[in-house]
């Protein structure tokens, strides 16, 4: 078959599959390879506290070092790892590196906290908490310090296994975010009742300045309790809005662009 072939690299196509498909297989052996190869790093963008300025923490972004492409982003190639379960090793690397990198921050800046995006695939795996219990474990990060970012898609696919996941993630003492609110479903007896410690503004409300439903989902949060982080905040309009309107934590590229680990290291010891 074309992927066996792909494997020891012959190409054998029918030249039916057309270039889209086969361009997924090339995408499904590498990401295979790319596993094995260590191609992957992170890169690490930074949250201020929306009244200070003051550092909070980092969010870590899969970058997929490409052989022959360059540097991939997420949106290339995550739906490919979810599709073929590579996502679950590929996730757990992220796990353990983001953590492994926090813990060795923390001898400089002890409280930062790093937030992990966690796919849907990889939250309903049932071996998911003990996944994040190791790399705890392994790191010696404390819990608290470690954000899991779910999307509403991922809760909302079986919001009754959903809250059981939770559960067993909120004993180990983590902290659970929304991420890409308000582009979902979620309803608000959902939001309510599931044991989550964060929304994320999702960017397009947040660049569109719409000051009425960004004041409007403001409140919501501060009245369910929940921290909010605004993500992609580009000017300094928008900066002063959110100020404004008392969000949290401000994460986007007019405060600082996702960075190698090394760069970081460079801004936390001047
Ligand atoms: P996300 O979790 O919503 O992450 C924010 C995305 O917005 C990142 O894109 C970030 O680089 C970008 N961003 C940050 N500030 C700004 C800004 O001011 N303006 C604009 N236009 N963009 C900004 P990135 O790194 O390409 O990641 C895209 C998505 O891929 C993430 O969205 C997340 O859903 C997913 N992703 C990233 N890393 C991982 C990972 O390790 N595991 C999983 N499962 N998904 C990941
Ligand atoms: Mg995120
Ligand atoms: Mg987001
Ligand atoms: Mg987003």
């Amino acid at each position: 078959r074309a992927k066996q072939a792909g494997k020891n690299g012959v190409r054998l196509y029918h030249p039916a599959m057309g270039e889209a498909a086969a361009e997924r297989v090339d995408l499904e052996r590498d990401l295979r390879q790319a596993l094995d190869g260590q191609q992957f790093t992170l890169h690490y963008q930074g949250q201020f506290d929306g009244a200070t300025g003051a550092l909070q923490g980092f969010e870590a972004l899969v970058r997929w070092q490409h052989a022959t492409q360059g540097v991939l982003l997420p949106s290339k190639f995550i739906g490919m790892a979810e599709e073929t379960q590579l996502i679950l090793p590929l996730g757990v690397w992220v796990l353990q590196e983001a953590c492994r990198q926090a813990a060795a921050w923390h001898a400089v800046a002890p409280r930062l906290t790093i937030s992990v995006n966690v796919s849907a695939v990889q939250f309903e795996h049932p071996g998911f908490s003990a996944a994040v219990r190791e790399a705890l474990d392994r790191s010696g990060l404390p819990a608290g310090c470690l954000i899991l970012e779910l999307t509403e898609s991922a809760v909302l696919r079986d919001p009754t296994a959903a809250a059981a996941q939770l559960t067993h993630l909120k004993r180990l003492g983590v902290r659970v975010a929304l991420d890409d609110f308000g582009t979902g479903q979620s309803s608000l007896s959902l939001l309510h009742s599931l044991p989550i410690d964060e929304l994320k503004i999702d960017r397009s409300f947040v660049q569109s300045a719409n000051r009425v439903l960004l004041e409007v989902m403001l409140h919501l949060a501060q009245g369910l309790n929940l921290r909010v982080v605004a993500e992609g905040v580009e000017t300094a309009d928008q900066q002063a809005l959110l100020r404004m309107l008392g969000c949290d934590s401000l994460q986007g590229y007019l405060l600082a662009r996702p960075a190698s680990a090394e760069d970081v290291r460079s801004l936390l010891i001047p």
